[in-house]
């Protein structure tokens, strides 16, 4: 037998284990998974040495925007950033044409012409890419055309509490129901708008500029309001129910009382695991993002209800934008957001498995395998024979200092610039070709292909159980 590509000598990450093994491409699939030291019947034609490194399934971020109206990045450029950083796949956004104050839009359109509208765009991404369908019109149309995105590939919508393309929860209680008899995933952002909108306005009315007024502009509890107001309708209709960026301790103990059903799940992001809100003294605008970054006891939680399961996806929420754009008018005037794409599997590595004791299976879980479960890639997520070989290489022990002029987003800043990790990724391989190799792209733009989802299986069998590693020790 002759395959394409052995990668020899490493340590094999799987979602419950490890193993020392190589790992054999053909094609665009894995191949095979061999004793590294058997002599072997099996002949490559390129070896890859990568004794001493980690070999990690394909990150699967869930949550990233691209190439819209809230994000300077296109495809091409937030898909080498994520190539260098290990992600191989990559769920967008694609948003319903609405009228209002933040639009792009003159007038509002039809929620399938967004998805179209992302099926071109993508054209040039180095990584597979799909999208999910945001929902900003309340009117029966939108209702109608949900059937037609799961034949479109796109089984999954998003559902704003907030901003002017939020919607009312009579509107989301329809949309709920609606998306239950389908099967599609309803992403959530959940603050309550009010209460964000008059603290806000009142920091303005009073000149509070300096951007440590802006975490409570957004508080924790009207986070925490907006999930269980959110989650409990989820569950009277069955649906699927996402919650994206978890921030806060308010907010993952009001998912934990419904994550024991098999229809709730929960993300946090890098940022809310790594930072707190000490960074707007230090780093003033830059890190404004919503929900805002939190305290110190918030990021203890969300580490403690990651090993309990009740969390169980990191999604970057990357998002693009220059320095100046940020720095631009007070925090109050926007834009939200923080580019992470190209540094999250670092980032995430340090703060849970270099300082919290976390196993490398848990890296596997929460940013592959659960994700691409829950929305629904089958060939994702996962080192198996058969499935597509989403490859990373991870030295786990080169030290390096996080610097923003490497940046290949578009956005020209870090919030992480000039933090010191241990753990950097060496190359990354999607559907068998290298993209990434020691911190230059290899590929071409184009490789990436859209990903035509299924509506998946959230049976809570199919899960690893988070228990089940015994070299995760939780927070410390
Ligand atoms: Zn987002």
């Amino acid at each position: 037998m002759t395959v394409d590509t052995r990668l020899a000598g490493g340590t094999v990450v799987f979602p419950t284990g490890t193993a020392d093994a190589d790992v054999l491409i053909d094609g665009d699939r894995i191949a095979g998974i061999v004793e590294s030291d058997a002599e072997s019947s099996v002949d490559a034609t390129r070896v890859v040495d990568v004794s001493g490194k980690m070999i990690l399934p394909g990150v699967v971020d869930p949550h990233v925007h691209v190439a819209d109206y809230n994000t300077i990045d296109t495809y091409e450029t937030a898909s080498a950033a994520a190539a260098l950083g290990g992600v191989t796949s990559f769920i967008n956004f694609a948003w319903q044409a609405w009228a209002g104050e933040d639009s792009d839009w003159d007038q509002p359109g039809p929620l399938l012409e967004g998805v179209e509208r992302h099926k071109k765009l993508g054209q040039k991404s180095h990584i597979d890419y799909g999208v999910h369908a945001v929902v900003t019109q309340q009117d029966e149309a939108t209702l109608a055309a949900f059937g037609a995105l799961a034949e479109a590939g796109v089984t999954s919508i998003k559902l704003f509490t907030t901003y002017d393309c939020g919607l009312s929860y009579g509107f989301m209680n329809d949309a709920l129901e609606r998306a239950s008899e389908l099967g599609l995933v309803v992403a959530v952002h959940t603050e309550d708008d009010s209460i964000c909108n008059r603290n806000t306005e009142q920091a303005a009315a009073e000149s509070r500029t300096d951007p440590t007024a802006y975490p409570q502009a957004r508080p924790d509890y009207a986070e925490a309001l907006a999930v269980d107001a959110v989650a409990r309708m989820a569950l009277e209709h069955g649906a699927k129910y996402y919650g994206v960026h978890t921030t806060s301790k308010a907010a993952v103990e009001a998912l934990s009382r419904y994550t024991d059903e098999s229809t709730v799940r929960a993300e946090t992001c890098p940022h809310y695991l790594t930072l707190t809100e000490d960074v707007y003294a230090e780093q003033g605008q830059l890190p404004v993002i919503a929900p805002p970054l939190r305290e110190a006891s918030d990021r203890s939680a969300l580490f403690s209800h990651l090993a309990s399961g009740t969390l169980s996806v990191i999604g970057t929420d990357h998002v693009a934008n220059t320095r100046a754009a940020k720095e631009r008018g007070a925090w109050w005037d926007g834009p939200y957001g923080a580019n992470s794409l190209q540094t999250s599997l670092p980032i995430v590595h340090e703060e849970a498995v270099n300082k919290r004791g976390f196993s490398y299976p848990f890296l596997a879980r929460a940013m592959s395998d659960v994700p691409a479960r829950t929305f629904g890639l089958e060939s994702k997520g996962r080192i198996e024979p058969g499935r597509d070989a989403d490859l990373v290489v991870f030295d786990p022990n080169e030290r390096w200092t996080i610097d923003a002029a490497d940046n290949k987003s578009k956005a020209d800043f870090s919030i992480y610039d000039g933090r010191e990790v241990t753990g950097r990724v060496t190359h990354t391989f999607v559907r068998g070709s290298l993209v990434a190799e020691h911190g230059d792209l290899v590929g071409e733009p184009g490789h990436g292909s859209f990903l035509n989802r299924s509506v998946p299986n959230w049976d809570k069998e199919m899960d690893p159980d988070p228990k089940s590693d015994t070299n995760t020790e939780g927070p410390v």
